[in-house]
């Protein structure tokens, strides 16, 4: 059976990089949306708690709900309240959206400093908070999210103008609609890295804790290390004559004699096609044929093979990102914290 294995020290070494840069382990929100990118929601949760992190962000509220004994404070990005908890804080995306929350509801406005994905304008601040006022909602905290933090550009520093000015209007207007003090965060991993005075009320950190960002080389940052290894198993092998084929389409043709193992990991597990016949393991075993959907072949006789230990080096095969590559692993497979 193919496996996933998490790596605690290199989780917690990275939950220090971020802690020295947040300056609070209380101010980390560890993100843990899409089944915490791939590694195990619960896994990452029970680590996260274990270290001592007391927020977390999520996409739903259903996805809160599963992790709600584990933080104090629980973002979900994107949900209506399906669920009743009291640590779930929702986030309103749009100035429609704000009848459909239940009175009482604990809520963070997102405000489109830039990104033009979500959030209410910077026009409509005191609109939304009229409308938030009306709802009977609890208003708790302002946020944004950086389009470009990734990337050596000065839309970085445009949005960061915009947000410090939407924090000083949305705190005159919560203090008008009777709010309290608001809490304020713009920042996903590459945005805390970038800060070089971090003070914001927290980070909202992703990538970063599971040692995968990306960043160009004037920015990156050193030591983080990536916590989810993939191994699988193999189910057979087979001796290859000089001129015979692999998998489907035959596309793979052995230009000499050689064993080919077949291990249990395939597009249906998480490993993307594209990667077929163009991969190489950590430990040089070259992947042979079209990638099937609970199979991909490789030159290799052991029983358990390595298959990635960086996402970014699949990633870079693949042509794409980190992220993509971690969240395709099916949440089938089996994790294990190491
Ligand atoms: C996914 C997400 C993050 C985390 O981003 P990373 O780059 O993984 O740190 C932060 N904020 C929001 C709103 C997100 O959707």
């Amino acid at each position: 059976m193919a496996k996933i294995t998490l790596n605690k020290n290199n989780f917690f070494n990275n939950l220090d990089i971020i802690a020295k840069a947040t300056k609070s382990i209380d101010k980390i929100a560890v993100v843990l949306k899409d089944n915490a990118y791939g590694h195990g929601l619960v896994a990452m949760a029970t680590m996260a708690k274990e270290y001592g992190v007391k927020k977390a962000v999520v996409q739903t509220d259903a996805e809160a709900k599963e992790i709600e004994d584990f933080f104090d404070y629980i973002l979900a990005l994107n949900s209506i309240p399906n669920v009743k908890s009291d640590k779930i804080r929702y986030t309103i995306n749009d100035l429609h959206s704000i009848i459909k929350f239940p009175h009482a509801t604990k809520v963070e406005l997102k405000v489109d400093t830039g990104m033009h994905r979500n959030g209410i304008s910077m026009k409509q601040l005191e609109e939304a908070f009229a409308k938030i006022k009306e709802q009977g909602l609890i208003l708790e905290g302002v946020f944004t999210h950086h389009r470009s933090a990734d990337e050596l550009s000065s839309e970085w520093f445009w949005q960061n103008d915009n947000f410090k000015k939407v924090k000083q209007e949305a705190q005159i207007l919560a203090d008008e609609y009777g709010f309290g003090a608001l809490r304020f965060h713009a920042s996903n991993s590459a945005a805390l890295f970038r800060n070089s005075s971090f003070d914001e009320d927290m980070a909202r950190v992703g990538i970063a804790a599971y040692g995968c960002m990306q960043l160009p080389d004037a920015i990156k940052i050193e030591g983080l290390k990536p916590v989810l290894s993939l191994y699988a198993n193999k189910i057979s092998s087979r001796e290859l004559a000089k001129g015979e084929r692999v998998g489907y389409g035959g596309t793979f043709e052995a230009d000499e004699n050689c064993v080919v193992g077949n291990y249990d990991f395939g597009y249906g597990d998480g490993f993307l096609r594209v990667c077929s016949n163009n991969y190489t393991t950590p430990h040089a075993k070259q992947l042979v044929g079209r990638i099937s959907m609970d199979n991909s072949s490789f030159i290799c006789q052991d029983d358990e093979i390595l298959i990635f230990d960086d996402a970014r080096e699949v990633a870079k095969v693949a042509k794409t990102i980190s992220y993509e590559v971690l969240t395709s692993l099916k949440s089938s497979i089996r994790r294990e914290i190491i």
